[in-house]
């Protein structure tokens, strides 16, 4: 599975990267990155987890 972030969208809140550490950072512009956008099989489900505890629906893990 591949996982998104939608910068524009983003509002840089902070919790997908508290969620999924291993798929989501903070990027130095203050928004979040899929810097593992290779979600393992393991990662379904927390990176599954950020994408629906998103408060703006940035994240698209497909
Ligand atoms: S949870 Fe959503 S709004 Fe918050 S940092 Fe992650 S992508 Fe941005």
């Amino acid at each position: 599975m591949k996982a998104y972030v939608d910068k524009d969208t983003c509002i840089g809140c902070g919790l997908c990267p508290s969620i999924c550490p291993e798929v989501f950072e903070m990027d130095d512009d203050g928004k979040a990155v899929a810097y593992n956008e290779d979600v393992s099989e393991g990662l379904v489900d927390s990176a599954k987890e950020a994408e629906e505890s998103c408060p703006v629906a940035a994240i698209t893990v497909e």
